[in-house]
């Protein structure tokens, strides 16, 4: 048995089944097995691509988005550029370029990262260093002031629970351990304590139905929300998932761009879920923000202006770049890539004008 699985048996054996959030917190996050402590998951010698690391455009327009939201605050000096899980750096590369051709912009921008594995800190330091990048563990340690957050397939790394409907109330889904000493999954007890945890207009759904539900991100909103309610600013979150709230399991392993088994191998795959966007709109909302979208990737980033841009950096391209450019972005727009499966919300302050792609 590989290492960090022999951990969570321990676990186990010591503590009872856990919850599917307590593994992934484990799996993703332990400091020595964790699959971020262990890997730079990102690109094609990785296990998944990301929109910034497939066309510059993507960093570049929510750059430019970011600058054009930092106006309608009254061009506020410095102002505060927060990343959750920057990856490797390149969506705020992308971003600084764009914000340079707006010159007071660029210069009033204090940077922020938080990051939670030190191979991506290492990478995203080298990257981003020499623009002065600061590093903090979390939303709830930056400064006070004007706010500009960006977070690019973020929230699918947080864990969820698994919630499964029962003859009468609802039970969770455990990892366990068979005769084998083997992980699996094993349902609780039905509860009605765990029907709570149901969104109430889920709760209906027959036997056997899946809900999953992400106090993490439900968490992140409130605290969004509540600082968007008394300092201005602006939270930009770009996912794949869903809204409204649905039934469904989406926890997924990915290792080397092919789907694995959740608990195979714990710490030697990536583990996400899809994002319920409403249950993260609804969050930010109780706690006093201005919630704008979801809207698809694909007509974000139409709307921003795309084509233009990619026509801009056509000129002087040789052919093969320019067929780069142009796949890429197809990649990021097309209904049937990520253009549809890729959601855009934003979270501002009261009092403000919709942000630009959401009018
Ligand atoms: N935004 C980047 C990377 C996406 S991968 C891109 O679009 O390419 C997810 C990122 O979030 C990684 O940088 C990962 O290390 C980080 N991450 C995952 N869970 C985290 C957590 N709980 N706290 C901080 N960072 C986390």
């Amino acid at each position: 048995m590989a290492e960090l699985a022999a951990t969570i048996a321990r676990r186990i054996r010591r503590e009872g089944p856990l919850s599917i959030a307590a593994f992934m917190a484990i799996a993703l996050l332990d400091p020595e097995g964790g699959y971020y402590a262990r890997h730079d998951p990102l690109g094609t010698a990785g296990d998944f691509i990301t929109a910034p690391e497939i066309s510059q455009i993507f960093g570049e327009l929510i750059g430019l988005w970011c600058a054009d939201f930092w106006r309608h605050i009254g061009r506020p000096d410095p102002v505060i550029l927060a990343e959750l899980g920057p990856g490797s750096g390149a969506l705020l590369e992308d971003f600084l370029r764009a914000a340079a051709t707006l010159p007071e912009f660029r210069r009033a921008l204090d940077l922020y990262l938080v990051e939670a594995s030190p191979l991506l800190r290492d990478r995203q330091q080298r990257r981003l260093g020499s623009a002065g990048a600061h590093f903090v563990a979390g939303i709830d340690a930056l400064p006070p002031g004007p706010l500009l957050l960006i977070a690019n397939e973020f929230l699918d790394a947080l864990p969820i629970r698994q919630l499964v409907r029962g003859r009468i109330e609802w039970a969770e889904r455990l990892v366990a351990l068979d005769e084998g000493d083997r992980l699996v999954f094993a349902d609780g007890p039905e509860n009605p304590a765990v029907t709570l945890l149901v969104p109430p207009a889920l709760r209906a759904h027959p036997s056997g139905t899946v809900v999953e539900i992400c106090p993490a991100a439900a968490a992140l909103a409130a605290a969004l929300g509540e600082r968007l309610a008394t300092r201005p600013g602006a939270a930009l979150f770009v996912d794949y998932g869903y809204s409204p709230s649905a039934p469904g399991a989406t926890l997924a392993a990915l290792r080397r761009h092919a789907a694995a088994g959740v608990l195979d191998d714990p710490g030697s795959a990536d583990l996400s879920a899809h994002v319920d966007f409403a249950a993260f709109a609804a969050a930010a909302r109780a706690a006093g923000a201005v919630v704008h979208g979801p809207l698809t990737q694909g007509r974000f980033l139409a709307a921003l202006g795309a084509e233009a841009r990619l026509a801009k950096l056509s000129v002087g391209a040789t052919e093969a770049q320019r067929a780069a450019l142009e796949s890429g972005l197809a990649r990021l727009i097309d209904p049937a890539q990520m253009g549809n499966l890729f959601k855009v919300l934003a979270l501002i302050s009261p009092g403000l004008p919709a942000p630009a792609g959401f009018d």
